[in-house]
């Protein structure tokens, strides 16, 4: 099949996801856009085991309308419901190659629990403590996506930044590949997890210093996609 390679980093990025929690079962989904009309996207079918048992077979190549996007390519598959979800994120901004949409319930309960994502820490993680200053977006309906209206107005509440939380639901991530699109996910995790473990202790969530942020370098693509990503894919076993 042709994209062989890039239905098998899909197909990764779907196991690692699972492994790292944010999704579960068969709910989740990741795309890359291929060219100026189509994507590879993870379907399902009568076979399929869940995200986790993401397979670079179930990754299949579609138009930017959900038709097949060569012969064959969904005979036996299905796009999924929020197709639109990916469809519309990557039309909004060419950068969006990758787009990972999961369902991590940390996320998912630290907005409930009307935690606003913020970097609540420094070295702990520092591409997650820079996403987090610059905003992580809500997306307040609680909707199934599944079509391209309500993939516009998730778009329009991304406000141009990578990653939106969509309320009572899961999170969107984008990125030009799809190790930054998972690990962003990943980071936004992180980010939640220690946000409820803090409140849950009993202390109140605060903004690192200002003048700390000068020393959280950006430590390079080798250290913060490349070697993380060897990890993720380590951890799968
Ligand atoms: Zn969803």
């Amino acid at each position: 099949m042709i994209f062989d390679e890039q239905r098998a980093l899909v197909a990764q990025g779907c196991r690692v996801a699972a492994a790292r929690g944010l999704v579960d079962g068969v709910l989740g989904h990741l795309s890359l856009r291929v060219d100026d009309e189509r994507l590879l996207v993870r379907c399902r079918s009568d076979t399929d085991g869940g995200v986790a048992f993401t397979r670079p077979t179930d990754i299949r190549l579609i138009r930017f309308d959900g038709s097949a996007g060569a012969a064959g390519e969904l005979d036996g598959y299905r796009v999924p419901n929020e197709l639109p979800i990916h469809v519309e994120t990557m039309l909004a901004n060419p950068e969006h190659r990758a787009v990972a949409h999961l369902h991590p319930p940390a996320v998912v309960a630290a907005d409930l629990a009307g935690i606003t994502i913020r970097p609540i820490y420094g070295a702990y993680d520092i591409p997650g403590a820079w996403l987090a200053r610059g905003g992580v977006p809500v997306y307040e309906r609680a909707v199934l996506i599944r079509n391209t209206q309500l993939g516009k107005e998730m778009v329009t509440a991304m406000r141009g930044r990578p990653v939106v939380i969509c309320r009572g639901h899961g999170i969107t991530s984008a990125a030009t590949t799809v190790q930054h699109a998972v690990l962003q996910a990943i980071s936004l995790d992180a980010l939640a997890r220690m946000a409820l473990r803090v409140r849950a202790a009993g202390g109140a969530l605060h903004d690192i210093d200002d003048r700390d942020w000068e020393d959280l370098p950006d430590l390079g693509p080798g250290f913060t996609v490349d070697a993380a990503w060897r990890h993720e894919l380590a951890r799968l076993g």
